[in-house]
């Protein structure tokens, strides 16, 4: 029963850590990881926790090891390397600083090391189950090394393009409050102030000292995947969205009527068709009027952030139906809000967006 207690505690322990720990990285995983410069040799996300399972195992097991012969004499070196390993996740994640976490997990190898060390002359195979932590510990200390180093140039990018950047908020071409009350001026606050800004935000923080830099808007959204596309395409489509509409009532220009009515049957069909896509959309995403290389229009349904020039198709005009565009002033009435949109789209805007004007 000691036996079995000389093991369980420790690792326990190691398992309460690592639990710990990730609870406190918790949004930094979301919000500020995702954007660091990392090193080509950082592993997917999914390989961190899986290996850190096994070596909690490997390294409760160690410390049992010692326990179950009675030798009590290595605990305290145990104790403060599992400590280390907390305080790197507090000073790395929490502290969002990869210096700190630097110097701790740089501490951590010490500490480690010492332990193998310590335990090779009295159980070899405490210290044996401690070389995987130890070879971990070395690649994580480079991972983090590459941040640390790396992000320091980047930080002074973000400085740089803070004052000049490659990308900047269109001015919206009326007044904030001019939408009301189809669109409220809260709305446009938060959509166009806050979430459209943090999309291009983020896309100059993400090219800056790449070679997307050199790349207009849409061959960003060409050419990226990942994290930066999601930000590139979301600045494009908003700004294809707000540039889109207008607080004057326009009629649809007659060359757009025409190819209107032909592609789609009348004008009629073609509201109730673009109304119905963009209500039944389920989820998160746009609705657009695109038209392909011949001209020809078509209602493009798209997820999340996708923009109709991944499909080779030129987008004319859209509607938002994330929840963001909507829920302050409709709440789950997203149907409602779908047909007062279709009073606010701004259709020379949208001819002038066509190739065949
Ligand atoms: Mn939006």
């Amino acid at each position: 029963m000691k036996k079995f207690f000389a093991y369980f505690i420790p690792i326990l322990l190691a398992y309460a850590v690592g639990f710990l720990g990730s609870y406190i990285q918790g949004e930094a995983l979301v919000e500020w990881y995702p954007f660091l410069v990392k090193s080509p040799y950082s592993p997917p996300a999914i390989a961190f926790p899986i290996a850190w399972s096994i070596l909690y195992l490997l390294i409760g097991i160690s410390a049992g090891t010692m326990l179950a012969k009675g030798d009590v004499s290595v605990l305290r070196l145990w104790i403060l390397q599992l400590l280390l390993n907390f305080l790197w996740s507090v000073m790395f994640f929490a502290l969002r600083s990869p210096f700190l976490g630097l110097l701790c997990i740089l501490a951590l190898d010490v500490a480690v090391f010492a332990y193998i060390v310590y335990t090779a002359g009295r159980r070899p195979a405490a210290a044996w189950l401690f070389v995987p932590y130890m070879l971990w510990l070395i690649f994580a200390t480079y991972l983090n090394g590459y941040i640390y180093i790396n992000n320091q140039k980047s930080r002074s990018a973000v400085a740089m393009t803070i004052s000049s950047p490659k990308f900047s908020l269109p001015i919206l071409p009326y007044s904030a409050d001019a939408l009301e009350p189809i669109m409220s001026k809260e709305t446009i606050d938060y959509h166009y102030g806050k979430h459209f800004k943090t999309y291009i935000d983020n896309t100059n923080r993400l090219i800056a000292g790449t070679p997307y830099e050199a790349m207009t808007l849409e061959e960003i959204v060409e050419n990226s995947d990942g994290v930066l596309f999601n930000n590139a395409a979301q600045s494009l489509n908003h700004q294809i969205y707000f540039e889109g509409i207008t607080p004057v009532q326009k009629v649809i220009p007659e060359r757009l009527r025409k190819r209107i009515i032909h592609d789609f049957g009348s004008i009629d069909n073609f509201n109730k068709q673009f109304i119905d896509t963009a209500t039944g959309l389920f989820g998160s995403g746009w609705v657009w009027l695109a038209e392909d290389s011949n001209g020809k229009l078509s209602i493009l349904p798209t997820k999340d952030a996708d923009n109709p020039i991944r499909h080779e198709l030129n987008p004319l005009m859209c509607i938002d139906v994330w929840e963001h565009a909507y829920y302050l002033d409709y709440k789950n009435r997203r149907a409602d809000f779908v047909k007062e949109y279709m009073n606010l789209i701004d259709w020379d805007k949208a001819l002038a967006r066509s190739k065949y004007n």
